[in-house]
């Protein structure tokens, strides 16, 4: 039996780490050291420097080099992986990737075509007391959570839901970097044809990093016109509270609170005219910022906000646009 643990890193364009994968690191460390197995970084790029993959924090790191093209094609990380695992020599292994598409797309096919098995979304990976890899998830839109674990697996696949695992950039010394080279390009039946970020219109509140909220506060609609700005300038979709939908300022489905939805992926949630309901601020715990813009120096939402503006919105959304316009000249 031949057992490791891979760390399939989640990098950013094929580049460089992606920001929000350190902790992925680290929550791979963690289960090597509590299996004591070695710690592999699979590092499958575009075009990292040597310098760069020998500072990775993992024991050894493989690296394979990707046509540009064909990285954002998940049969070419299949393939990847593939060469990688005969090159190990695996018989067994515990196998961690990012839940970003690409590379839970790449982990299901790899465990389909491995006779392994693939638990997804996972915000929690640890090792009990049999030695048995458990993951934690969220179920039920994550109104509850469920535990479970591998039986009699030998190839386990688990997608880890980066927003719940985060850890500072940390720099390594592997004591093995290993250059693997593919067949490129790698016959694929896929063409990336083109690719675009969405506009927030089109962002869903609960993946969005920035999320406007609005109130009552913004009574008529008509009196939107800035925040519309700020929504474009920052690229954050507008939801709101109860009395918003009510009063006809967003739609149904986008009313945050506990009879509508949590916005607990949110870095920054921009409160505007709205109060804080006990009811509100249940959709918004798991924001990191709120910043609130609320007349009322009295309104329960300046305590759940790491800014708190006391002013009329309608003076502060003109002042905070044209201070961010400013800043994407380069004049802040
Ligand atoms: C069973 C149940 C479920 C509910 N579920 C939800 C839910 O999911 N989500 C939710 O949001 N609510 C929910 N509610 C309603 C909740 O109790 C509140 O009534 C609601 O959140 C209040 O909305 P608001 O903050 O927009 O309005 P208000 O409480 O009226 O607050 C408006 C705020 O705007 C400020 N303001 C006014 N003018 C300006 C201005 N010019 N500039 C800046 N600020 C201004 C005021 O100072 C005030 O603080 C629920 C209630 C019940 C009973």
């Amino acid at each position: 039996m031949l057992r490791k643990i891979i760390c399939y890193l989640a990098l950013d364009k094929g580049l460089k780490v992606a920001n929000n994968a350190w902790g992925m690191i680290e929550a791979a460390r963690k289960v090597a050291s509590e299996q004591d197995l070695p710690f592999i970084g699979l590092v499958v790029h575009t075009g990292m420097t040597q310098e760069y993959l020998s500072i990775l924090p993992f024991d050894e790191v493989y690296s394979m080099k990707l046509d540009p093209k064909s990285w954002f094609d998940a049969f070419c990380h299949v393939h990847a992986f593939e060469v990688c695992y005969q090159e190990l020599g695996l018989t067994e292994g515990l196998y961690l990737f990012a839940s970003h598409p690409l590379y839970q797309e790449t982990a299901i096919r790899l465990a389909a075509r491995m006779d392994g098995a693939v638990l997804t979304q996972a915000m929690e990976i640890y090792t009990d007391p049999m030695a048995n890899t458990v993951v934690k998830r969220g179920i039920y839109h994550d109104k509850a959570n469920e535990w479970v674990s591998f039986e009699g697996v030998k190839h386990q696949f688990v997608t880890l839901d980066l927003a719940h695992f985060y850890a500072d950039p940390k720099q390594g010394n592997p004591i093995n970097i290993k250059e693997i080279f593919l067949k490129n390009p790698i016959n694929t039946r896929i063409q990336l044809i083109s690719e675009r970020s969405l506009s927030w219109k089109e962002l869903s509140l609960t993946e969005a990093r920035f999320v406007i909220g609005v109130g009552r506060g913004v009574s008529k609609i008509g009196d939107m016109n800035g925040i519309l700005q700020l929504a474009e300038l920052l690229n954050a979709p507008i939801g709101g509270s109860k009395v918003a939908d009510e009063l006809g300022l967003i739609p149904r489905e986008k009313r945050i609170g506990s009879s509508g939805i949590a916005i607990d992926e949110a870095d920054v949630y921009i409160a505007i005219g709205i109060s804080g309901s006990s009811q509100h601020l249940e959709g918004i715990k798991g924001v990191k910022h709120v910043i609130a813009i609320n007349n009322d120096p009295a309104a329960p939402i300046h305590q759940r906000s790491t800014i708190g503006i006391v002013g009329d919105y309608q003076v502060v959304v003109p002042l905070l646009v044209q201070a961010l316009q400013q800043g994407e000249e380069g004049e802040i």
